[in-house]
């Protein structure tokens, strides 16, 4: 079967890919399972080296890697730029110079002086075949975030792109068998959701999803079947808190960018901005100002601020949130225009005051530029209301006391909070992105990232090999009495004790015997 990739701007056709069939999905774990073992055996430097080259494949291209993304998803070329091709290479960059360092073994401390006859590390080593199922809206930079620290760790991946992006999917695959990895190491499925739940079953050592809430909690009850661990990576309702001391100007730009950028269609958007009573008008009227000078169009053309929506069923969640908001009483303040002209889909930017709690704008993950403003009269109640959700990715607090919202910050359930800044957290290689409650389990970039790409292993050489241990066969009045004894000796806080229990066990350990 055929996916054809549209360009959700014109409704024209980008290009097609041929869609994996299920029944070859185990051929390709079982090459990958072949490949890996040769490619966990390559020095890290080696892995290091090929992926860099990798990166500079994609810097020297990235005209190409642009268009397209911006073709296939809709985004604006300089969002193409500064949220995909920068953080990718900059994960490349990161991941291929630190990774020695962060999976270097670690000499385990031996507590117990019974024990001190023993030598041991803890290995970081490969997981084997990682499963990566991706989505749309980063079509290069989410993928990479997991694709190369899972190659860094020595491991072969198997990776589903979303089948709205499958050629901005395809394009990885190009550039990374061009500079050597081969195709059995790294292979690409292409499909819907008969592909992606397949690839779960099929017996990889470890599945990495990023995706909707919906889809997450599917693959989860699917993986349970067979035991296979996944990091789930899944939609959110960001919260944005703007403190009265904040500066007004720059909060109004923040939220603007944070709700909006490539179209309100990111896991981390603001989509809940909770604002001080004594500065909310100023604020919604500087957001007023500011949104209303928003140009949208394809992202293609240099002047668009907002793209294109991905497809007709995401606009008409968007038209139904807005359109349940305004039927329970939220006030538009600007935008609130929906347009199909041209084949494509488009939704001014919207801002949305007064909105009821219940709605489901406030409730629900909307994913796109739908910005709902409500007020609070006190920090205790915008924290409540800000924690008054089933997501927790990430939070923001705009302040001009930082330390005061670094404080409050320790209050948001989220599993990343920012003061004075929004989503550009999720580009910084060597920072963390993950969430609590229903925005996931998994972690991703950093150490944290790579570490999930490993699986820990204990290893342990005992330098006394003849020696029989105290604690093997025989057990008898004397052994036990030795135990209890030197129970005492490790652990009571007592000196006095300690150098009694001392004396008592010189002699009893004469006594014991050993079969
Ligand atoms: P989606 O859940 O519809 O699809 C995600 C991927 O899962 C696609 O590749 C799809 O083909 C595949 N899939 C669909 N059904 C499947 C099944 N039953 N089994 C296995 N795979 C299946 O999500 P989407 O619309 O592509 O992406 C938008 C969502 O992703 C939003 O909710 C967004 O918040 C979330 N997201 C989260 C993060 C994060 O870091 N937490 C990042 C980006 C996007």
């Amino acid at each position: 079967m055929v996916i054809e990739s549209v360009n959700p701007a014109t409704g024209e056709i980008v290009g097609e890919v041929e869609s994996t069939a299920v029944n070859q999905i185990g051929r390709i774990i079982s090459d990958a399972r072949t490949a890996q073992s040769d490619w966990s055996a390559l020095p890290l430097g080696t892995r290091a080296g090929i992926l860099r080259k990798f990166g500079e494949l994609l810097l020297s291209r990235r005209k190409i890697v642009t268009e397209l993304m911006s073709k296939e998803n809709g985004k604006p070329l300089v969002e193409a730029y500064a949220s995909e091709i920068i953080p990718s290479l900059s994960f490349i960059k990161y991941y291929a110079s630190k990774s020695g360092k962060m999976l270097r073994q670690r000499r385990v401390e031996i507590g117990i002086p019974l024990l001190k006859t023993k030598k041991a590390y803890v290995r970081y080593e490969p997981l084997g075949v990682v499963g990566i199922i991706s989505p749309w809206n980063y079509p290069l930079m989410l993928p990479l975030g997991q694709i190369i620290p899972a190659l860094m760790a020595g491991n072969a991946v198997v990776f589903k792109p979303s089948e709205f992006t499958p050629l901005v999917g395809a394009l990885i695959g190009d550039f990374l068998w061009e500079v050597g990895i081969s195709r059995k190491l790294f292979s690409i499925i292409h499909g819907g959701a008969d592909v992606g739940a397949a690839l779960v079953s099929s017996g990889i050592d470890r599945l990495f999803f990023t995706g909707s809430t919906a889809t997450g909690r599917k693959v989860a009850e699917l993986a349970a079947r067979t035991l296979t661990p996944v990091s789930l990576e899944l939609g959110s309702k960001d919260a944005m808190i703007v403190l009265a001391d904040a500066d007004i100007e720059s909060a109004a730009s923040g939220a603007m960018w944070g709700a909006f950028m490539n179209s309100g269609q990111t896991c981390v958007s603001v989509e809940r901005c909770f604002v001080d009573e004594k500065i909310a008008d100023r604020f919604i009227e500087a957001l007023r100002k500011k949104v209303a000078e928003l140009r949208t169009g394809a992202g293609t053309e240099a002047g668009s601020d907002i793209g294109a929506i991905i497809h007709k069923a995401q606009f008409e969640i968007i038209r139904r949130h807005i359109s349940d908001a305004t039927s329970k009483g939220a006030r538009v303040v600007v935008g609130g225009e929906f347009s199909e002209d041209g084949g494509g889909h488009f939704i001014r930017p919207t801002v949305l005051a007064d909105v009821p709690m219940d709605s489901i704008l406030m409730k629900e993950e909307t994913f796109g530029p739908v910005l709902p403003v409500v007020e609070f009269r006190n920090e205790r109640e915008a924290i409540d209301l800000a924690n008054a959700s089933k997501f927790g990715l990430s939070a923001s607090i705009w302040t001009a006391d930082s330390k005061h919202g670094l404080d409050l910050a320790k209050k948001l359930h989220a599993g990343a909070v920012t003061v004075n800044d929004v989503i550009s957290y999720y580009g910084i290689s060597d920072g963390m992105v993950g969430g609590v409650k229903e925005s996931g389990t998994g972690r991703v970039h950093g150490r944290e990232g790579l570490l999930e790409m490993v699986t820990s292993k204990y290893y342990e050489v005992e330098r006394a090999p003849r020696m029989k241990k105290l604690w093997w066969y025989r057990y008898d009045a004397i052994l036990l009495s030795f135990f209890e004894t030197a129970t005492d000796f490790l652990f009571s806080k007592s000196v006095f004790r300690k150098i009694g229990s001392l004396f008592k066990l010189a002699p009893k350990i004469l006594r014991i015997r050993k079969l």
